[in-house]
């Protein structure tokens, strides 16, 4: 290109490498400069194109089109034209179909010329196939109509039914004309003639304005070719729209800002810059701003790094240094900092300009902002660390498999548990490790849940065989996953080796089973025990009766008594070891039922009267106690004596015993207060110790220190709760809360 290279050489590469034939044409009309796409295209090299007039390199049939298209171009109506086709000779002779995109400034045509021969022959093609390729026709997104030789609509194609606003019911049999501009109608008029009447296999193009049914104009473009040329005079013609409105007035619009040799970089939505070997910037695209918010025409003149992010500057200089000095190409992705503080991400690629002579001065650039595909591929990076991390660090083995039953991906917890290096599975059946006595039903259950495809995990165990072959026990707990649709099934087993567990299990099972052994076989030893004691004891106490009536001297009697008061106390311990221990042990055998309070209560005021006489106690109450509570009858008859015997028995001379009886909620609270010393504080959390007396004994009161542990012990046993109050010197109330039953006494429970 030498002497007539474009006035802005940074653009050579673009000029150069483009397919489409790039020129610019004088007033005169004939040729400026033209790029090699000239000679890849049509054989013609810049110097046979130089100062030739362009119309002696244009086919005779369209030399008058072409004229008329370029005296538009010239008057400069629009300033930017595009879709005009005609043919151009190549140096072989042959011709080209061309389509010309142009542009006027001042004295000079800027022109974009595209090979549009192939389409064209293929648009020859459809046209001459079209009554076979019907479903071609259904598909096009371009109005396709037919027309007959009146020019009336014959056939529509569906898709274009909307092109114009109409529907096909409305377009058929209708004049192509009638939406026509009036002012495009002659030439439209001729051009349709010439389809018919000339019978050739031209295709004709044309351009017209119509009105849309909503009323805005259109700019249509349209190639046309008669049908049945080949079986004599055609009688319909197929022609092909394509609404360009939106193209001419978007073209129409960025031309308005263009400069003149800028035009090609100004279309460019990416950044493109040029920089020196100083990596001073010498070109801007506007598409540079997108990138940093500084405008391009600030950018000329300073250091392409300025607007880089430091943590990226050193790399992003080293970089276009290298190219300079190795005179290649640069690639890079680096962050830019934008004026309105984010970051953008931007991905660089770009080559040194070839200078006549000498090494490369300066480098063209060309930058996209990726940011959004970077933050896309960060939070992948980051969430499958994340899953990487869990895989890793869980003890857990967790295997993903197919429906198939074979495993896909596996932790790396797989290989500790099974001892198996991960490769060595991976692909195959994960039933390979399994108990063969345990396959079928591992296998059902995992079909089970591929077949439910429903979100229900599974839990099972089954035995495993570790790769140095011993058993395990694995407890596993599956899950579909939840994939995108058309993936193929697949669930998440997550294992984990409970041999110990399971062993630890079962031994906590034989001890406890023992234990119940050693427990029944303690009660069974108690109560024969104490069967083994009562009997003796009854005859000793027996024979002392015998002898308190027999013998007759103060002495002996006093003798007597002592050994039947201590055998009676012995079996009052007796009875009371085995109660609490029976209790303890679960094996008091309570028999629950309706009860009413007002029984028991009288029936033991009844027994304690003589006590109560001999310590000269009264016992009152102005309480009703009827009310039915939830109880053992034998037991709460023993917690209630030994209420009544201790108010007794700790009262003072002359003392008074009083009952209350109060509902609450669904309980029942029966308690006994006596006129007694009161319990001192510090002994009060001795009260239920068995066997503890406090000190009770010093004072010469009998009993076993047992009574009020196995009242508390059984009242809870009954599902009720037994506490005090007591006043140092005023005397103490012990009380006990049982349920009240929502069932009469007495009234059948079935
Ligand atoms: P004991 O056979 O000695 O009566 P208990 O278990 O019934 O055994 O009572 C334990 C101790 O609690 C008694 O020895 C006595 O010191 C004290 N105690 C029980 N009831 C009363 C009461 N109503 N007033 C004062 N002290 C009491």
């Amino acid at each position: 290109m030498s002497a007539e290279s474009p006035s802005n050489p940074d653009l050579s590469e673009y000029f150069r490498n483009s397919v489409d034939l790039l020129s610019v044409f004088k007033v005169d009309g004939n040729f400026g400069i033209t790029n090699p796409a000239w000679q890849r295209v049509l054989g013609w090299n810049p110097e046979d194109l130089a100062g030739s007039a362009f119309i002696e390199f244009v086919h005779p049939d369209d030399v008058d089109r072409t004229r008329a298209e370029s005296a538009a171009e010239w008057s400069g109506e629009s300033p930017t034209r595009a879709g005009f086709e005609n043919r151009l000779r190549c140096r072989d002779g042959t011709f080209r179909w061309i389509e010309w995109t142009s542009q006027r400034r001042g004295d000079l045509i800027y022109a974009t010329g595209r090979d549009v021969t192939a389409r064209n022959a293929n648009i020859a093609e459809l046209a001459a196939n079209v009554d076979m390729t019907k479903a071609l026709f259904e598909a096009a997104a371009d109005l396709i109509v037919i027309v007959d030789r009146d020019l009336v609509i014959a056939q529509n194609s569906p898709r274009g039914q909307n092109f114009f606003g109409y529907d096909d019911d409305a377009a058929m049999g209708a004049s192509v004309f009638r939406l026509m501009h009036p002012d495009d109608r002659p030439a439209v008029e001729l051009a349709l003639q010439r389809v018919f009447d000339e019978s050739t296999d031209e295709i004709v193009s044309l351009r017209y304005r119509a009105q849309h049914a909503d009323g805005h104009w259109m700019v249509v473009e349209a190639r046309g070719h008669a049908l049945g040329v080949e079986r004599g005079q055609p009688t319909q013609a197929v022609f092909i729209a394509r609404d360009l409105t939106d193209t001419i007035a978007a073209e129409a619009q960025l031309a308005e800002s263009r400069e003149t040799t800028r035009a090609i970089l100004d279309a460019a939505i990416d950044s493109i810059i040029v920089i020196d070997r100083d990596l001073t910037i010498l070109e801007a695209s506007p598409g540079t701003g997108s990138l940093h918010g500084v405008v391009a025409e600030d950018r000329v003149g300073r250091k392409v790094d300025e607007m880089v992010n430091a943590a990226d500057r050193q790399m992003v200089r080293d970089a276009f240094l290298t190219a300079f000095e190795n005179d290649g190409a640069v690639s890079f992705r680096a962050r830019m900092n934008h004026l309105e503080g984010h970051l953008v991400t931007i991905e660089v690629r770009g080559r040194t300009l070839l200078d006549s002579e000498g090494p490369a001065t300066r480098l063209i650039a060309i930058s996209r902002d990726i940011s959004d595909s970077v933050a896309w591929e960060a939070t992948l990076a980051r969430s499958l660390a994340k899953t990487k991390a869990i895989l890793d660090a869980a003890p857990d083995s967790i295997v993903v498999i197919d429906r198939d039953l074979v495993m896909i991906e596996a932790s790396p917890g797989t290989e500790r548990i099974y001892g198996f290096p991960k490769a060595e599975r991976m692909g195959r059946r994960s039933l390979a490790i399994v108990h063969p006595d345990d396959i079928p039903f591992v296998t059902a259950e995992l079909e089970r849940m591929f077949a439910a495809e429903s979100d229900e995990s599974l839990s099972y165990r089954f035995r495993a065989r570790h790769a140095d072959g011993h058993w395990m026990i694995i407890e596993t707990r599956g899950r579909l996953l939840d994939d995108e649709e058309g993936q193929p099934a697949r669930a998440v087993l997550v294992s984990r080796d409970v041999t110990e567990a399971v062993a630890f299990e079962e031994a906590l099972a034989a001890a406890k089973e023992e234990a119940e052994r050693a427990n029944a076989a303690k009660s069974e030893f108690m109560s024969r025990m104490s069967h083994e004691l009562r009997t003796p004891l009854n005859s000793v106490l027996g024979f002392a009766q015998i002898l308190q009536m027999e013998l007759e001297s103060k002495e002996d009697l006093e003798l007597v008594e002592h050994v039947y008061k201590s055998g009676q106390h012995l079996l009052t311990l007796i009875n009371e070891v085995l109660d609490i221990s029976r209790v303890e042990s679960g094996n008091i055998g309570l028999t629950t039922e309706p009860l009413l309070l007002q029984d028991l209560v009288l029936e033991c005021l009844d027994i304690i009267a003589p006590q109560a006489r001999e310590r000269d106690v009264g016992i009152g109450y102005s309480d009703s106690f009827d009310y039915p509570v939830l109880a053992d009858n034998l037991r709460l008859k023993q917690v209630i004596l030994n209420l009544l015997s201790n108010a007794i028995k700790y009262n003072r001379s002359h003392g008074s015993v009083t009952l209350h009886c109060i509902v609450k909620k669904n309980h029942v609270r029966f308690s006994v207060s006596d006129t007694g010393y009161g319990i001192a504080p510090e002994l009060r959390e001795r009260l239920f110790i068995a066997f503890d007396r406090l000190d009770a004994e010093a004072r010469g009161i009998e009993g076993t220190g047992l009574g009020l542990t196995l009242s508390k012990t059984l009242v809870e046993a009954m599902g009720g709760t037994l506490g005090f109050e007591t006043v140092v010197d005023k005397g103490s109330t012990f009380w006990f809360e049982l349920p009240i039953s929502t069932i009469s006494p007495g009234a059948s429970v079935v």
